[in-house]
């Protein structure tokens, strides 16, 4: 891996660059394996629990844990994650350990013990929107949202394995946000850059680098973060983060938030895990955060955190009225949800479940926002039946009484697979498959036949069925 000179010349003095051991561990072959479990469905206790009896990603004996992240793990060996159930069951997320330092930003300066409106503004795949549900109280609203059209199917994906209600995801233009003046409480802007602290992962990064591009992807960082910020409340929390190591996407952004959008620089308080570097910028001598991986177990990454001191009026939006689903069809979808708390209402050609006391929230970003999903996809009904999306399967609002068949290891590969089963249920008709007491997907028993319903667009594609590895 040949780090192009132009690039290493433009780090020469900056915080915690140190130009033998960078090079160094860029050359090295092995990178490092990391992931963040989910707690809404995997404990620590479940590896005993289930007596982790076949191939297990999640094993006691192989985990380290990430110093600034309670959910994050080093492994000492990268598994092929394609086949193992229980990724695909949402039970962790495959993700770098540098950019789980987030936690520490929401853990010490929001107030996580309230219900709070949060926007990840550039959001896919989803690495730390998965991680802000996880930190939030049950009863805040995450709106993940990414920008590229394309992009979007793999964020839902990861939501929705993710199993919580309480996200909805859009794709809209950072300028879009401007209509809601003051609607959230914490803005994460983990901004598209240049991408060199991501060289290690991604040798085409690379090629791709240039001192040009750097300043670009500057200019469009202040673009994106003077398009969003209208949106955020004042004395809102503002999280900045790229993966670059260039200074013009970092400490200068820090020092134009300061100058000229009136953001007031917030440090993190305590002790830093060794090896991560605090940084200033030239002129107001805000606070940052470095990460670089011949310091820290982790890849390239930068973390700065503001205040807004100054906010405009709050939205009054004006609400638009959703279509509640009728009392008739609520009690057909009744048996297949945990309705507590829920209102369902008919969206994008099916029902969805969203929290009740985000329905107001629902009700105005309709209309404002290009909402790509929102709560739990419930399913459709036809012929007064339920026939289930895949999400409720997936999710947490899927009472325990619903049928469910157990499968083993190669048969849940087969069912990941989108494969004919070779199982017979206990019982026929729609029913959620389940691995390691996990939920994959659905089935639906006939009386000849068992039809697998893991979605096509989700499924291993690869047909190797190699055992996954311990
Ligand atoms: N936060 C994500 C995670 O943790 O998984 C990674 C986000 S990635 C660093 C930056 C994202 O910004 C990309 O998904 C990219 O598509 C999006 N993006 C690109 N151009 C953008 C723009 N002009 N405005 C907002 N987002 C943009």
């Amino acid at each position: 891996m040949k780090l192009p000179e132009a690039f290493l010349e433009s780090l020469e003095g900056v915080a915690g660059f140190e130009r033998e051991p960078f090079v160094a561990v860029h050359e090295k072959e092995e990178g490092v394996t990391s992931i963040r479990i989910n707690p809404a469905k995997w404990t620590m206790g479940d590896t005993e629990s289930t007596g982790s009896p076949s191939p297990f990603t999640i094993d006691h004996s192989r985990l380290t844990p990430v110093p600034w992240s309670r959910y994050g793990f080093y492994l000492d060996k990268r598994p092929s994650f394609t086949f193992d159930p229980l990724f695909h069951a949402g039970c962790y997320y495959v993700q770098e350990a540098s950019s789980m330092f987030l936690e520490q930003a929401l853990t010490q300066l929001a107030d996580l013990s309230e219900p709070l409106t949060v926007l990840d503004l550039c959001a896919a795949p989803g690495g730390k929107s998965t991680h802000i549900q996880s930190l939030l109280h049950p009863a805040s609203l995450l709106v993940s949202n990414e920008v590229i059209k394309s992009r979007n199917p793999v964020l839902i994906d990861n939501i929705v394995k993710w199993g919580s209600s309480n996200v909805f995801v859009t794709n809209n233009d950072p300028k879009a946000f401007q209509k809601l003046p003051g609607y959230f409480d914490v803005m994460v802007v983990d901004a598209p850059c240049s991408g060199s602290g991501l060289f290690r992962k991604d040798e085409s990064a690379i090629a791709e680098w240039s001192p040009n591009n750097v300043v670009l992807c500057s200019q469009r960082q202040q673009r994106i973060l003077a398009d969003a910020l209208p949106a955020l409340k004042e004395e809102g929390l503002l999280v900045y983060s790229t993966c670059s190591y260039s200074t013009e996407e970092d400490e200068a952004i820090m020092d134009w938030l300061v100058l000229e959008m009136e953001m007031e620089n917030v440090a993190l308080a305590g002790n830093l895990a060794d090896g991560i570097v605090a940084t200033t910028s030239p002129t107001t001598k805000a606070a940052g955060y470095r990460f670089y991986p011949d310091k820290i177990r982790g890849e390239g990454f930068f973390l700065s955190c503001f205040r807004k001191k100054i906010g405009g009026p709050q939205a009054r939006l004006k609400v638009s009225k959703p279509e509640l689903l009728p009392a008739r069809e609520k009690k057909i979808i009744g048996e297949w949800v945990n309705e507590t708390g829920m209102e369902f209402f008919r969206f994008r050609n099916g029902i969805i479940a969203v929290p009740a006391h985000r329905v107001n929230d629902f009700a105005q970003l309709l209309p404002l926002l290009n909402l790509q999903y929102a709560g739990v996809a419930v399913g459709q009904i036809l012929k007064e039946k339920l026939v289930p999306e895949h999400a409720l399967a997936q999710s947490l609002l899927l009472p325990e009484t619903v049928a469910a068949t157990d499968l083993d290891y190669a048969a849940a590969i087969r069912y990941l697979q989108r494969q004919d089963l070779p199982v017979v249920p206990q019982t026929l008709g729609w029913q959620v498959v389940r691995y390691e007491t996990k939920n994959l997907g659905w089935i639906n028993a006939l009386k000849n036949r068992v039809n697998n319903y893991y979605p096509k667009e989700i499924r291993i594609l690869k047909q190797n069925n190699t055992p996954f590895a311990k």
